[in-house]
């Protein structure tokens, strides 16, 4: 298929008894900011290693640029990986760090200085290449190893939760940074990370991982809005699981639903759900709060509905203080929401 970067076919990986990746089908574009998500075990790092060679397959193909390279080295990969301890070497000075690959590859020395300093003005660090990594922030290491890896230009870069070490406000400003830059080099991006906001912010496509499966891919606005399994409805976002009894009652179908906190409204007087804004749109249920937890900008509320089971709330504090939020716990309420914001969820596959 044109455009392809990455296909992957019935990938398997066993460790002894262990499935660390079960059986994984994937395709991804070129030029895609792509990401693997899901939590810690669920085989997002061997999918990784396996794309790129460090790890063999026990069964399946992996394919980049529509050619088969399953049994290729890692050099014979048209690919390079960034991964979260940077892997600098200390003794060098940040530009040879950036040029080491090219010189690997007998790059002529004048050409690798060109391409080592465009590669660090890519990333923001111009001007730096005569210092050693221990002179840099941790921040600023980063972009290093990830000048390091533009720098051979290659077709697909896979990273490894490469975020991971630096503090929130940092990563925050990484993730719109390095989105900015896949956006420039136009080079095919596999992110890998257990976090789902950061999934959701950076990303064109999301495969959500579990137990060495992926159970769904698509946009983030899929991923959130139209949660394929249980499991993917639990981990991006808050799980917000409306079942059995309680489903019939509240939403008035068998099932299981999902429904986003912040698509629920919160009436402090529950007999006005029997008010005009509660057409046949609308589905509504009453409810005991259980937890009131102040946010800052938002406020969260923990609700147990009088038809079972326990939802959660999310508000935006646009007038209330948090002396009101705190009438609110133990108090009977009304919850209301647009019947399309529940969601139906199929069962595990
Ligand atoms: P993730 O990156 O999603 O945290 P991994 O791909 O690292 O998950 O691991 C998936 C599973 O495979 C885990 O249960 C892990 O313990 C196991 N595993 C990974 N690598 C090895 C290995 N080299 N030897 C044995 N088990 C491994
Ligand atoms: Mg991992």
């Amino acid at each position: 298929m044109e455009g392809m970067a990455i296909r992957l076919q019935g990938l398997r990986k066993t460790y002894g008894r262990t499935e660390a990746v079960a059986g994984v089908d994937l395709e991804i574009a070129d030029g895609e900011f792509f990401s693997m998500l899901g939590p810690s075990g669920s085989g997002k790092t061997t999918v990784l290693r396996m794309i790129a060679g460090f790890e063999a397959p026990s069964a399946g193909s992996v394919e980049l640029a529509g050619r088969e390279v399953t049994r290729l080295a890692p050099f014979e990969r048209d690919v390079h990986t960034v991964f979260q301890d940077y892997a600098l070497f200390p003794h060098m000075t940040i530009e040879q760090n950036v040029a080491y690959g090219l010189k690997v590859r007998k790059v002529a020395r004048a050409e690798r200085l060109v391409r080592a300093r465009a590669a660090l003005a890519q990333v923001r660090l111009e001007g730096l290449g005569r210092r050693r990594p221990a002179e840099l922030s941790g921040g600023q290491r980063q972009r290093v190893a990830l000048a390091r890896a533009l720098v051979g230009r290659p077709r697909v870069l896979l990273l490894d939760e490469p975020l991971g070490a630096l503090d929130l406000k940092l990563r925050e400003q990484m993730q719109v940074e390095l989105k900015a830059i896949q956006r420039q080099v136009g080079i095919t991006f596999v992110f890998v990370t257990h976090d789902q906001e950061e999934a959701l912010t950076m990303s064109d496509r999301i495969a959500v991982f579990h137990q060495g499966r992926i159970e769904q891919v698509g946009t983030p606005a899929e991923i959130y809005e139209r949660p394929a399994t249980p499991f993917v409805a639990g981990f991006v976002g808050t799980s917000n699981l409306l079942s059995g009894d309680t489903a019939r009652k509240v939403v008035g179908a068998p099932g299981t639903y999902s429904i986003r906190p912040e698509k629920i409204r919160i009436l402090k007087d529950p007999t006005r759900l029997a008010g005009s804004e509660s057409g046949p749109d609308h589905s509504t249920a009453t409810g005991t709060v259980a937890e009131v937890v102040y946010l800052g900008d938002a406020t969260r509320f923990l609700v147990d509905l009088d038809a079972g089971g326990r939802l959660t709330a999310v508000q935006q504090n646009l007038e209330t203080s948090s002396a009101d939020l705190a009438s609110f716990r133990g108090a009977r309420i009304g919850l209301r929401w647009h019947r399309r914001h529940a969601v139906r969820v199929p069962d595990a596959p």
